[in-house]
């Protein structure tokens, strides 16, 4: 039996001894302050970080530290009772968590409740409080991210190994023709454009194999969190003649996530649900398609029910040098009848109508229902990275959106015939061209039932897959340097 457990018994038979007449009295007012606090417990497990919450009426007052060996959280959670909702956490923990092994509480003293995580490998901890916002009440967090967190790259990687190499999906695109908006550096490009993460990737591929021979110049390291640099002089024009071997890489976002439900249908679909299964369907049909020979692979900014801030989004999509992003959500309307979809670019300045600004602030709340850690630095400093966006990417994001709004149409109706415009946090990338598509209206009991539908979902990637390549049919990517 574990520390925790063996004081919570103490603490429980000293209560049965001292039963009945005033005592009672005592430890009825006791429970009626501490014991129905705790409103609900919920775990998050993902590969990237498992999220710990404990929501209660009351904020919670803590201290905890980390013991390496074995590695373990301990918290102690002052002025309360243990009861049944804290307990459940412990069968919550499911075996093929990441991070957590395992969970144990109990009475350490009459007012503290002692939370011991037991982890899997060395963690990070991060713990903070969440005053209440929408539905919920009171949260304390335990964020625990690995020590050595998985790579975005690594992760597009294990997507490869998936469809890659089976029958592609092509599209013969017009000759490569460097947009002056987007130069780049030519220090390590050799007479052939390569392309870098290509190389690494498939280097990777081949050692995953069990094949130890490269096969393609090893420059490449891990891309760093920082702004891409932006060069001073344009490049000259690369050779039309000369192949460009490239791998293209288009981000999707699956909306929402973990303690955000995002917009939820009169049904109880949650957005966050119906984004996720949309964007799998969509990732299998860019794994295994190309653009002019050059095979595509989609990199997910989330593949599971977790949570990530909107700027780490934007900032994992880079860290992978995404050609495109691509945010999928549900809308949500008052009244409930509005159907159909739209998308949505950036705009710094003003949105192009009150519609898309109510949706750009609702779905920027995304981070206050998620629940971002605000003493995180990181993330600051990633904002105001990102607050650098450009002209250019303005305008190619437009593009895009047309030409995802052609493909979309051939499927159902359009809420919206141009690509409307509102200051999504999520399409903050200075240099890559991102869209948002609001599929249809989750709140809609018509559209609710579509977008549940496995058949409207495939239905639905396609056309998103068609407007991806028709984009790149009439602006194909540029070659990469041999920076990744
Ligand atoms: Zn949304």
């Amino acid at each position: 039996m574990s520390q925790p457990q063996k004081k919570h018994f103490t603490a429980v038979h000293r209560r049965t001894l001292l039963k009945g007449g005033s005592a009672a009295l005592l430890f009825g007012v006791w429970n009626l302050a501490w014991g129905s606090n705790i409103v609900a417990v919920r775990i998050w497990p993902a590969a990237d970080y498992t999220r710990v919450t404990i929501e209660s009426a009351r904020p919670l007052q803590t201290t905890q530290r980390m013991v390496q060996s074995p590695p373990r959280l301990a918290v102690d959670i002052q002025g309360l009772q243990l009861d049944s909702t804290l307990r459940d956490l412990v069968a919550k923990v499911r075996p093929d968590d990441p991070n957590i092994a395992d969970i144990r509480v109990g009475q350490f003293t009459p007012d503290v409740v002692r939370l011991v995580i037991d982890l899997k490998q060395p963690i990070r901890p991060e713990v903070f409080s969440l005053k209440p916002v929408a539905a919920y009440q009171n949260r304390l967090v335990f964020d625990l991210y690995p020590v050595n967190p998985p790579d975005p790259l690594a992760q597009l990687i294990a997507s490869v190994s998936g469809p890659a190499g089976s029958s592609p999906t092509t599209v013969a695109s017009a000759p490569a023709a460097p947009r002056s908006s987007v130069p780049f550096t030519p220090k390590t490009v050799p007479s052939e454009n390569r392309d870098a993460l290509g190389d690494l990737i498939a280097q990777q591929i081949e050692r995953a194999n069990g094949n130890p021979e490269p096969t393609g110049p090893a420059t490449a390291s891990r891309p760093p969190i920082t702004a891409r640099s932006r060069p001073t002089a344009p490049l000259a024009p690369p050779a039309v003649a000369s192949r460009t071997r490239r791998l293209i890489i288009v981000a999707v976002d699956a909306g929402h996530g973990g303690e955000d439900p995002g917009a939820t249908g009169p049904g109880g679909t949650h957005e966050k649900d119906v984004t996720l299964a949309i964007a799998f369907k969509l990732r299998d049909l860019i794994n295994r398609s190309s653009v002019n020979g050059d095979p595509m692979r989609c990199f997910l900014t989330r593949d599971g029910d977790y949570f990530v801030p909107l700027a780490q989004r934007v900032e994992k999509a880079r860290r992978v040098h995404a050609d495109l992003f691509m945010s999928i959500h549900a809308d949500s309307a008052p009244g409930g009848n509005a159907t159909g979809t739209s998308v949505y670019a950036l705009s710094e300045r003003g949105a192009s109508s009150t519609t898309a600004s109510w949706l750009a602030k609702s779905e920027n709340d995304s981070d206050l229902i998620g629940g971002v850690n605000l003493a995180d630095r990181g993330t600051a400093i990633q904002r105001t990275l990102l607050d650098m966006s450009t002209t250019a990417q303005i305008k190619d994001s437009l593009i895009f959106g047309r030409a995802m709004l052609g493909s979309i149409k051939t499927i159902g109706p359009l809420r919206k015939a141009q690509v409307e415009r509102a200051n999504f946090a999520v399409l903050r990338d200075p240099d890559v061209p991102s869209i948002l598509v609001e599929t249809a209206f989750i709140n809609n009991p018509v559209e609710e039932v579509k977008l549940r539908s496995p058949s409207f979902q495939s239905e639905m990637a396609q056309a998103m897959m068609d407007g991806i390549l028709k984009y790149f049919a009439a602006h194909p990517p540029l070659a990469r340097s041999g920076q990744i």
